[in-house]
């Protein structure tokens, strides 16, 4: 079965975005994951058409909403795969109260967020993750905040996978989704993705980003070390990997486990006419 659906794509030549989409593809058919038994969900953003093109049980949903109702599913049916696609506009911005919690809870559901650090979508304008002094149409003289650091909320919030991809280096980004999908727990990906069209970061990124070599995993000081450098020297891979029970180990029902047969909710109706 093919992941890809036949639905033109609307990303413009170029856009990370593809590099992504293609490192899930290729990291699904390595896993050898059942179409039927992955469900995705995306947001709104430009990410947000990863519904569209992926070939598998998919919802997109209302912007920055994408871990409660991924969260929903891993509970309903917890024998499915679940995968979150987020931007940083919609993930860090709108949806940013979801994410601490999704981490202190270890849901067992994987993020990637699409961080292009800005709204593609929506013409340019700068998100939590732009740079200080980012010129952009909602910041025509340079943004005055700080940007957000996500690996560092996600770690201080609990988080038991943390990583960091780059979407020009589709073949160590695709062995990061799939050890983020293998991991029990909540684990979330932050991948750099240029966005060709409004801030085009891919030379700066190519001067910089290196992968983790002699980097212990399950030493958590050094994950925050890590994750703190952010200049002439960028980090990517594997930040923070540890085990812990999962939220989806304590809920003892999921709503699969529940007997339909015989059930009349003709009553419920009445309830609520
Ligand atoms: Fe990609 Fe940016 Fe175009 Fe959106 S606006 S499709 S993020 S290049
Ligand atoms: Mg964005």
């Amino acid at each position: 079965m093919k992941l890809q659906t036949s639905v033109k794509k609307t990303w413009c030549p170029g856009c990370g975005n593809y590099a992504i989409l293609s490192a899930f593809i290729a990291a699904m058919q390595e896993l050898n994951i059942r179409p039927e038994k992955i469900v995705i969900v995306s947001g709104i953003g430009c990410h947000g058409r990863m519904s569209d093109y992926l070939n598998v049980n998919s919802f997109h949903t209302i912007h920055g909403r994408v871990i409660p109702l991924a969260t929903g599913i891993k509970l309903a049916n917890p024998e499915l795969t679940v995968v979150g696609f987020s931007g940083d506009g919609d993930a860090y911005s709108i949806g940013i109260g979801h994410l601490p919690h999704a981490a202190r809870r270890n849901i067992n559901i994987t993020l990637i967020v699409h961080n292009n650090q800005v709204f593609g979508l929506t013409t340019g304008q700068y998100t939590p993750t732009s740079p200080k002094g980012f010129r952009s149409r909602s910041s025509p003289y340079g943004s005055l905040e700080e940007p957000l650091n996500p690996l560092l909320l996600a770690l201080a919030s609990g988080a038991t996978f943390v990583a960091r991809g780059f979407a020009g280096d589709v073949s160590h980004l695709k062995i990061l989704i799939k050890e983020a999908i293998n991991h029990k727990g909540f684990a979330i990906l932050d991948v750099l993705q240029p966005c060709v069209t409004y801030y085009n970061t891919y030379q700066y990124y190519r001067e910089r980003v290196y992968k983790l070599e002699d980097h212990d995993p399950t030493d958590f000081y050094q994950a925050i070390k890590k994750a703190l450098e952010w200049n002439d020297r960028i980090p990517i891979g594997i930040f923070y990997k540890i085990q812990r029970e999962t939220l989806d180990e304590h809920v003892k029902t999921s709503l699969i486990s529940v007997p339909t047969t015989g059930v009349n909710i003709k009553k419920l109706y009445e309830r609520f006419k």
